[in-house]
């Protein structure tokens, strides 16, 4: 079995102590990672500190050369990255719809490139002849990431180039479930960067919570659930870190009355179930009007019998395992629950005979707010279908909710969609498409879901201190 180290101040470093790293379609590990200690995460972050002053006064253009050398590095080495996703995660290579491993290459490429050019300028908002008055953008010190397990190269992709194309130094802890693809490409990384300007640390919470409390952090760049996402918030209130948290969330989509049912059933479902329903802003919960609410959910319930479930390295499976057994526990409580409660389980219902993590692709007419499954995230490969009446209703419906990651409407009638769309309580709300995320675009949750946002320059600022200089003239 593969061994990873971790790699600390441009060093590998192993020590006593091993994870083992569960294939979830087999149930069994297929590789293991080195793993830290409390006094560990101090030397990284240590390394990361030392790292910080010659990295933060390097200049713009080669910071952003580096950056771009990486996205090649991640280029040159899709095959042997995208198979340890798939074999950690359970994703598909290809996957439905095209979103497997594959994508979360091709993501990680065009985020690095694209962030690597966004610009860092001063703003001037006074010059005239009493003053100059100039905004400028520092970096902060030593950042900390923490991802999850669901995509688990992309969200760090996502932490790390922004935070070192500012100016920062990082200390990554990838999730304990899906360390691997994360501890390669920090190693890949570190051919390429100063060393300590980018370290890796793995372990789970008590490494999380070091970092998260650690006097020499500066920053917590946090992905995960919105429990741990509390915990962080309260462990960095000691030293009052800088946080961006994007946590759970139970976007809700709403369906107007007007729409074709099979035309838009098939993106319904890939907005529910891509990477088996395991991804921040899946649709959650579907609100389907009356008129329509039979037709639709058959639809759904056929699309969701047709998926090709099996494991993520073989051609043509549309959906992989769920990535861990306890998710699949609360997969499995979760559709228990909505059969007590008066649910109709369409399609799917329970998890497949199988040493996998694998449960059927489920589709759960009948309920409505108040039941676990539309209440609580399910991270998983089973929706619910709520039936609605009039669109006041339904958006009351949807933003009932202590998340508010995103939310979509489906509408052939893009006035009435925004009017909907602008009444939903949520960070993103998109129209006729659920999930998609770009570079350019800020991305992050209302309420529960998190604070602050990620990509394009409004993530890239909350990496950066203003400082204000004022000129005096007169
Ligand atoms: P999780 O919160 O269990 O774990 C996330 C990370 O936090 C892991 O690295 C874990 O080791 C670490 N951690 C756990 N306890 C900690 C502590 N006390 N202090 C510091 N670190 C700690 O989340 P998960 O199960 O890996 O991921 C699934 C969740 O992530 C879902 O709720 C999903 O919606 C959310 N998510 C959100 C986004 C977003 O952008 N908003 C994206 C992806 C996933």
């Amino acid at each position: 079995m593969k061994s990873y180290p971790m790699i600390i101040g441009g060093k590998a470093v192993e020590t006593g102590s091993t994870i083992a790293v569960i294939n979830p379609a087999l149930g069994e590990p297929f590789a293991q990672v080195h793993a830290a200690d409390a006094a560990l995460a101090d030397v990284a972050v240590a390394a990361a500190r030392a790292a910080f002053p010659a990295w933060s006064a390097t200049p713009d253009a080669e910071r952003s050369r580096l950056l771009h050398a990486l996205g090649s590095a991640l280029d040159s080495h899709t095959p042997e990255l995208m198979e340890l996703v798939t074999c950690e995660t359970g994703k598909p290579l290809r996957g439905l719809n095209d979103v497997g491993a594959g994508m979360e290459l091709a993501g990680a490429i065009a985020w690095t490139h694209f962030t690597a050019d966004i610009p860092l300028e001063p703003e001037l908002v006074q010059d005239d002849e009493q003053a100059r008055v100039e905004v400028h953008r520092k970096p902060l010190g030593v950042v900390a990431s923490i991802t999850p397990w669901n995509w688990p190269l992309m969200i760090s992709i996502w932490h790390v180039i922004p935070a070192l194309r500012a100016g920062n130094t990082v200390v990554i802890k990838p999730s304990e479930y899906s360390p691997v693809a994360v501890s390669r490409f920090v190693e890949l990384a570190n051919a390429i960067l100063p060393p300590g300007v980018l370290n890796v640390v793995n372990g789970a919470a008590t490494v999380g919570a070091a970092l998260t409390g650690h006097p020499d952090v500066n920053k917590i760049v946090f992905t995960g659930s919105t429990r741990t996402g509390k915990q962080i918030m309260s462990g960095a209130s000691a030293t009052l870190k800088r946080l961006t948290l994007e946590l759970g969330g139970n976007d809700a989509g709403i369906v107007l009355p007007d729409v074709d049912v099979k035309a838009v059933a098939p993106k319904l479902f890939g907005a529910g179930f891509h990477n088996n329903g395991q991804t921040c802003a899946c649709l959650k919960r579907l609100y389907v009007h009356d008129s329509q609410y039979e037709a639709m959910c058959e639809e759904l319930a056929r699309l969701a019998r047709n998926a090709k479930v099996g494991n993520g390295l073989d051609a043509g499976v549309d959906l992989g395992p769920v990535q861990n057994r306890a998710q699949l526990d609360i997969v499995n409580a979760l559709a228990v629950d909505a059969r007590e409660a008066g649910g109709h389980i369409l399609a799917g219902g329970k998890p497949l005979e199988s040493k996998g993590f694998f449960f059927e692709p489920t589709i759960v007419a009948g309920l409505t707010n108040g039941s676990r499954l539309v209440d609580e995230e399910q991270f998983g490969p089973i929706l619910p279908v709520v039936r609605y009446s009039d669109v006041d209703e339904a958006i009351r419906l949807a933003n009932d909710n202590p998340n508010g990651l995103g939310g979509s409407v489906w509408s052939t009638d893009s006035a009435a969609a925004l009017a909907v769309a602008r009444r939903l309580e949520c960070g993103t709300v998109w129209i006729n498409e659920h999930g998609a995320v770009q570079p350019n675009a800020p991305f992050g949750g209302v309420k529960q879901s998190g604070i602050g946002v990620e990509f394009g320059k409004h993530g890239l600022a909350e990496f950066t201190s203003i400082q204000t200089v004022k000129i005096s003239k007169s």
